[in-house]
């Protein structure tokens, strides 16, 4: 094997590559075209295209395609081969600018959310040259976004490129102000750490429900969970190991900067976190390396699942989503600093921070609501659906000080040099971690850990960019008007920590007491996703995105109707799928064992009536009385769904799903676990959650 320094980004036209088989102009011209979105003239981006081209059939490509994010949270793909006829009947390989700049596609099956009523069905993928174009599977992938002809954003990356243009213009606004000059650019980092479980294919193979929805339905609770602790951070089994060994290599390819990896708290699970990027770029390789898993898996006869509550009784998965702002100097706008000055900049994009997420607390929740999230939030294993800050110690009391006008006492602690006027002494380093809050400050970043595992990061990082970026302008109006700016800034951020302190929280976010405290002070808490997404459509919130013209209302107004629907049509996957394991797996199977049971009960009577029947007897009738019930229970689901059939309005049908359909597959679930516990293993149908949490040794 080559080594890792000449495996990464083998598989991707990078600067280093661009450097090689540009010529100079048209290198120039790239770059401009990658650092200010400049767009690039045909004749140039013919030259790029041949390079492209030639590049990748040297790297065995046949074909290209344009790679885009519709609505789905999915990536998609449409090949074409690069093979263009002679008149000789021959074939040559061609790739033009054209084909690279734009794609026509057509959308009429992605969610488009009633903009396709609207609009034309066809729409178009534009190239965004901010993220390299690369290789995979034999395919030049290059990067864009999707759009309709109307132009309404029709995919993920769209808003998010809009929201960093947006977060960049009004950081430099605020960034002139503390006199830095030679800033030129600020751009948003992120570092999203992926959890996933690990399988035996074969076993994943026999479950419908894994197969269908991606998680289990039943399984009754094994002998042995997590409560030993054992699995977190443990020795990585030799099966696994061969598998991250794969994995890394096929994301190094792709210039992925896969750098930790360990086990998680759930048997069978595990987590990977890359270094983090360029908020675009850690969006689309977040994208990659969710594929990568997955398809790597199947090559070691593993599935991956990358489900949010896959097992019930053990962790589901999450993906923290770490954020930053740094600039073009290579400044993190999240860390203290040393001089005064970079202190007092710190504490404002802090207030920043802490204002936007208190002013869209809903529009976070909103932006990680789904199905399959629901069962982590608020379930004493992930943050609980109420949005809060955690700061740390240290930092809570520095802005306590600061509001109340009084010197903070740093006691022993490591100083920083600062004095800016009022601006208080305070140490570098915050206190120890706290894992229980959804939008914890850690070092010199915020770590947003509410998403789920399946979760595309592009949607919470748009509405942090965006809600971050209406606060900095805000901030800009007042301080480029001041006379006085020291004390306006003082002002200003004594008036923002006095204003947005409730949404800061420092205790443990898994205590029920918190709910309690939550509600005192008005934060909202909205525990499902069908309570979560209207927060999409509210008033405030589309003014927020139309006014920075990240999206439009219409294109809000698709984007709550298709994360709707997704719910519900999930939810109705699940409660079919259940359904039919139901009636065609386990009432026969149990049905068979009861009579198993009777027989071996009349054989033995027919030979003495002294010989004890009690086992068989009792058990007998457990199982039957829980088939039973198990009857009952899925005609009532089967009633249930059937009535959701009828509902039209998407909004009506959500909460049918959660108070209706949702409680009818509980009830189903609760009666087949406790069959399960009592059927003897040869008659059940399915692998057991032990055989599906330890299964791969
Ligand atoms: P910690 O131990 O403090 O969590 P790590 O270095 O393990 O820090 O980082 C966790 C994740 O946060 C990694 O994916 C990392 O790349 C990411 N991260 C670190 N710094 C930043 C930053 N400035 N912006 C965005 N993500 C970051
Ligand atoms: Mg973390």
């Amino acid at each position: 094997m080559s080594s890792v320094t000449e495996i990464f980004g083998s598989m991707v036209f990078d600067d280093s590559v661009m450097r090689q088989r540009l010529s100079e102009d048209t290198y120039k011209a790239m770059q401009k075209t990658i650092q200010d979105g400049r767009k690039l003239d045909i004749t140039i981006a013919n030259s790029v295209a041949n390079a492209m081209k030639d590049w990748a059939i040297e790297k065995g490509a046949t074909h290209f395609t344009h790679w885009f994010q519709p609505l789905t949270g999915f990536t998609a793909e449409k090949h074409d081969s690069f093979i263009s006829p002679t008149k000789d009947g021959k074939i040559i390989m061609e790739f033009s600018g054209k084909e690279l700049v734009k794609g026509e596609s057509d959308a009429s099956s992605f969610p488009s959310g009633g903009l396709r009523a609207t609009f034309e069905a066809r729409g178009y993928t534009a190239w965004d040259a901010t993220s390299y174009a690369f290789i995979k599977d034999d395919t030049l992938c290059i990067p864009t976004a999707f759009c309709s002809f109307g132009g309404e954003a029709l995919d993920m990356k769209t808003p998010l490129l809009r929201s960093m243009e947006l977060i960049n213009k009004q950081s430099l606004r605020v960034l002139k102000l503390f006199g830095n000059e030679n800033v030129t650019s600020v751009k948003t980092t992120v570092g999203p750490e992926q959890e996933y479980f690990l399988i035996p294919r074969e076993l994943y193979e026999a479950r419908k429900d894994l197969v269908y929805t991606g998680r289990t339905l039943f399984g009754a609770k094994p002998p042995k969970g997590q409560e030993l602790d054992d699995h977190y951070y443990g020795q990585i089994k030799p099966r696994v190991k061969a598998y991250m060994k794969d994995l890394n290599k096929e994301l190094w390819k792709l210039g992925i900067l896969a750098k930790t990896e360990h086990n998680e708290g759930a048997p069978a699970q595990h987590e990977l976190a890359p270094i983090f990027a360029t908020t675009n770029i850690a969006c689309d390789h977040n994208q990659l390396t969710m594929e990568i898993m997955q398809k790597v898996a199947k090559k070691h006869d593993l599935i991956c699942l990358l489900h949010e509550k896959p097992f019930e009784g053990v962790n589901g998965s999450g993906k923290h989503n770490n954020w930053s702002l740094s600039t073009n100097t290579g400044v993190n706008l999240l860390d203290p600093g040393e001089t005064p000055y970079e202190n007092a900049q710190f504490l404002l994009f802090l207030c920043a921070v802490i204002k936007a997420v208190d002013e869209y607390q809903d529009l976070l929740r909103a932006s990680v609501a789904s199905a399959g999230n629901d069962h982590r939030l608020g379930a004493h294993e992930a943050p609980p659906a109420v949005v809060s800050m955690f700061l740390g110690d240290e930092l809570n009391e520095v802005l306590d000080a600061i509001e109340r006008g009084k010197e903070y006492d740093s006691k022993e602690k490591t100083l920083m040099k600062i004095g800016v006027h009022t601006l208080p002494r305070f140490s570098k380093d915050t206190t120890d971690r706290n894992r229980t809050s959804p939008f914890a400050f850690t070092n010199n970043k915020f770590e947003f850990r509410m998403l789920g595992s399946s979760l595309s990061v592009t949607g919470p990082n748009f509405v942090i960019n965006t809600a971050v970026a209406d606060v900095l302008e805000g901030f800009a109006d007042i301080l480029e008007n001041a006379t006085d700016f020291e004390t306006t800034l003082n002002e200003l951020i004594i008036d923002t920590i006095k204003k947005h302190k409730r949404i800061i929280f420092n205790g443990n976010g898994y205590d029920d007491a918190w709910l309690l405290e939550a509600e005192k002070r008005g934060l909202s808490n909205l525990p499902t996703t069908p309570d979560a997404l209207p927060a999409l459509i509210s008033e405030k919130n589309i003014e927020l995105f139309s006014k920075h013209k990240v999206l439009s209302e219409v294109e809000l107004r698709a984007r709550y109707e298709i994360n709707l629907e997704n719910y519900c049509k999930i939810i109705n996957i699940e409660a079919l799928t259940m359904i039919e394991m139901v009636k065609r797996d386990i009432l026969p199977a149990v049905s068979a064992y009861g009579r198993e049971l009777t027989d071996v009960i009349l054989s033995k009577k027919g030979v003495s009536s002294a010989l004890d029947c009690s086992y068989e007897e009792e058990t007998a009738t457990s199982v039957s009385c829980l088939t039973g019930e198990l009857f009952a229970n899925i005609k009532k689901l089967d009633k249930i769904v059937s009535e959701s059939e009828s509902i039209t309005d998407m909004s009506k049908l959500s909460f049918f799903c959660k108070d209706s359909i949702i409680p009818a597959m509980k009830a189903v679930r609760e009666v087949t676990d406790a069959l399960e516990v009592v059927t003897a293993s040869e008659f059940w149908p399915y692998p057991t959650y032990g055989d599906l949490l330890f299964g791969v040794r």
